[in-house]
């Protein structure tokens, strides 16, 4: 949810193309069973796998009332495969990580400890400032509960697919159910879920915000058994899917809405500490010349930036040896180029601000205090 982050669209197709080159060739189970698959694939180029399954496995064995259209939507532009993310790419956050393992890693992994008094939430908010590690953390945690991981940013429900909107939603719980153990992970669910409703919300919005916190009811129902049709296996399937979702807004969420989230996990800004990790994980497979000083004073100058801040100033930092280059180094050989030093941070932090200022860090302060975990 960082406001650098491109236009949905262009993001949806970017994780849609990741999604299908990997899983073209890969399974990322590891299941004897995804040797199978993956050949089956191959032979089929349209037909990737997405876990143990082909797709058209999937789309063959719809649950009843699943729309195929959207089923085919949600395989090809919302489940989220390759590119995995795990713990240790994200720096710091260790109390939002454990609160994670705890909600939803265990849980899915030994869902016979977590029953009764230890029954894991159903759905779980991340909120805080934009680039703080919210997407990463839920993609982090799809990969270490090995579970498949649908992404969607809830305002491409209102924009990309308004006018299928409602049937995309029922097959995304549809769908998850069927593939559990499943994180729906919603970015930006501010814009399902605000308290315009009731005057002046657009009736489709309106319509696709019943949609959802329906689906989500009949999830929790399910998973607390006490939805009595359907197969025995419902009840375990729906147990392991879990909603996650991502705001930059917690403030815009309605009361109704927010009170579902049992869970609702502050994600601040990162710590010194937590900057120095990131800044030396993102130095170390590059040519450079900071000393530890250097780097205690980065870490100093760049109090209130965020993680994606931080990656900004490092990315453009390292362009600096090449800038003074200018078109010599379409010739110069690898090894004669000079290595990334302090001035070059120095420079890039002229131009690479925090994007959130005081003010804005105390509202999320407060939201924190009043509505949230804090870690
Ligand atoms: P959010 O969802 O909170 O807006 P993201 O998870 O999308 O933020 O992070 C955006 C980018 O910022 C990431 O791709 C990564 O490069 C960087 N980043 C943010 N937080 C961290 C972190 N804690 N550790 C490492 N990188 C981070």
């Amino acid at each position: 949810v960082t406001p650098r982050k491109p236009p949905v669209s262009e993001e949806m197709s970017v994780q849609s193309k990741r999604g299908s080159v990997k899983a073209s060739t890969s399974n990322n189970t590891g299941t004897p069973g995804g040797q199978r698959n993956s050949s089956i694939a191959r032979e089929r180029p349209n037909d990737k796998t997405v876990g143990a399954k082909t797709k058209s496995e999937i789309l063959k064995n719809l649950p009843p009332g699943i729309d195929e259209g959207a089923a085919k939507q949600i395989l090809n532009d919302i489940v989220v495969q390759g590119d995995e993310v795990h713990w240790d790419d994200i720096a710091g956050l260790e109390v939002a990580k454990n609160s994670l393992r705890e909600t939803v890693v265990y849980p899915f992994l030994r869902p016979d400890l977590f029953m009764g008094l230890r029954e894991p939430a159903r759905g779980m908010l991340l909120f805080g400032p934009p680039g703080t590690g919210k997407t990463m953390l839920a993609r982090a945690v799809a990969t270490e509960s090995k579970s498949t991981f649908f992404s969607i940013s809830a305002s491409s429900l209102t924009s990309k697919y308004l006018g299928e909107s409602e049937k995309l939603v029922r097959a995304l719980f549809g769908l998850a159910k069927a593939l559990a153990p499943s994180i729906i992970f919603v970015d930006e669910i501010d814009s399902l879920l605000s308290q315009r409703s009731g005057s002046g919300e657009h009736e489709s919005t309106r319509r696709i915000k019943t949609e959802f916190l329906i689906q989500w009811s009949e999830l929790q129902q399910a998973a607390a058994g006490r939805e009595t049709t359907g197969k025995g296996n419902k009840r375990s399937d729906a147990q392991r899917v879990l909603v996650l979702a991502a705001t930059n807004l917690p403030w815009a969420i309605d009361e109704a809405a927010r009170r579902r989230f049992v869970r609702r996990q502050y994600i601040p800004l990162p710590e010194p500490q937590t900057r120095e990790t990131q800044l030396r994980t993102l130095l170390r497979q590059q040519n450079h010349s900071l000393s530890d000083t250097d780097i205690e004073k980065l870490v100093q100058e760049t109090d209130g930036f965020s993680g994606s801040d931080i990656t900004s100033l490092a990315k453009d930092a390292a362009m600096g040896p090449l800038r003074s280059l200018g078109e010599a180094l379409l010739y110069m050989a690898k090894e004669e180029i000079r290595p990334i030093d302090v001035s070059d941070f120095e420079l890039s932090l002229k131009s690479i601000r925090p994007s959130v200022d005081e003010k804005g860090i105390r509202e999320y302060e407060e939201w924190a205090e009043k509505f949230g975990e804090r870690g």
